[in-house]
């Protein structure tokens, strides 16, 4: 078995179509508009917050007569206020490897705003067992003594049974499927796997808040403390409001403005 820690890896964002906004912004009444977004994806969350007033610039609607400049003034008011639907437009895509069954079981609850695609067991077969080892654990000898034990104990199962059902020898697709899905039914929770998780600003805004907070399970609380490493500088004006404090040796990210 092998030892692993959990990565992340921030795989694709959203990007502008300048030609398409251009045009709108035209159409919009408002062709000199531009904004200092350091990103594509906080560009758009600023024009789509924009067009609900036409706030683009004074006198496009009548009622406004003063507008907020700049992305970074302009997102932060909208933390502000909580009008979190405008940061829904943006979207990124993440591939966490090396979580466990654990670490996923609790991300796909996260419905609103996700899109999820995880490596099959049914269709991958088990061979080399490796998993992320929790630090109570870790840091105990006598734990760590067992619980590389019993992951080598279950590696040496999935091998037995490959054996005894000849699986290597079979040519039907369709029945190494069934006898890979049989076989993972005895594979540990901890074994570490592979998600692709995508999700848009507004709902990693609320995943990192809750899976870095204290109660949260270690594992999560790892993974998003990483997740948050990735975009706080990419995007420092859709997470520039956070604060960090360190818990039991992992980051917990917290804002005065939770949950837009
Ligand atoms: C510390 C911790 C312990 C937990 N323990 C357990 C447990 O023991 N058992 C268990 O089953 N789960 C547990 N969970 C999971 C938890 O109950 C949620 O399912 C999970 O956190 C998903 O978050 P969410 O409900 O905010 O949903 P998300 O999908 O992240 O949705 C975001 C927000 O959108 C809104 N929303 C989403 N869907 C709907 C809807 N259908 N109707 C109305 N509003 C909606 C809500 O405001 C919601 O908060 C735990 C979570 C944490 C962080």
């Amino acid at each position: 078995m092998e030892l692993v820690e959990p990565r992340v890896f921030l795989v694709g964002e959203t990007r502008l179509v300048e030609e398409g906004l251009r045009a709108y912004l035209e159409h919009a009444g408002a062709p000199a508009w531009s904004t200092d977004a350091p990103s594509d994806a906080e560009h758009l969350c600023e024009v789509y917050g924009r067009l609900c007033y036409r706030s683009f610039e004074p006198g496009l609607n009548p009622n406004v007569t003063r507008v907020r400049k700049g992305n970074d003034t302009y997102l932060g008011h909208i933390l502000e206020v909580g009008h979190g639907s405008v940061l829904e437009h943006a979207v990124l895509n993440f591939v966490f490897a090396d979580v466990s069954r654990v670490f996923t079981h609790e991300l796909v609850r996260h419905r609103a705003g996700t899109a999820i695609s995880q490596e099959s067991l049914r269709y991958v077969r088990l061979g080399r067992l490796s998993a992320y080892v929790p630090t109570q654990i870790r840091e105990d000898e006598r734990g760590l003594e067992i619980f590389c034990r019993t992951m080598e104990q279950l590696e040496q199962v999935q091998r037995e049974l490959a054996d005894a059902f000849a699986i290597d020898q079979e040519e039907k697709f369709a029945v190494k499927k069934q006898l890979t899905s049989a076989f993972r039914r005895i594979a540990p929770l901890g074994l570490a796997t592979t998600v692709g998780w995508s999700c848009n600003f507004r709902t990693l805004r609320h995943v990192i808040e809750i899976r870095t907070a204290p109660d949260a399970e270690e594992e999560l609380r790892l993974v998003f403390g990483k997740v948050y490493d990735a975009v706080k500088g990419r995007y420092p004006n859709v997470f520039g409001d956070y604060t960090v404090e360190m818990v039991e040796g992992l980051p917990w990210v917290k804002t005065s403005h939770r949950k837009v």
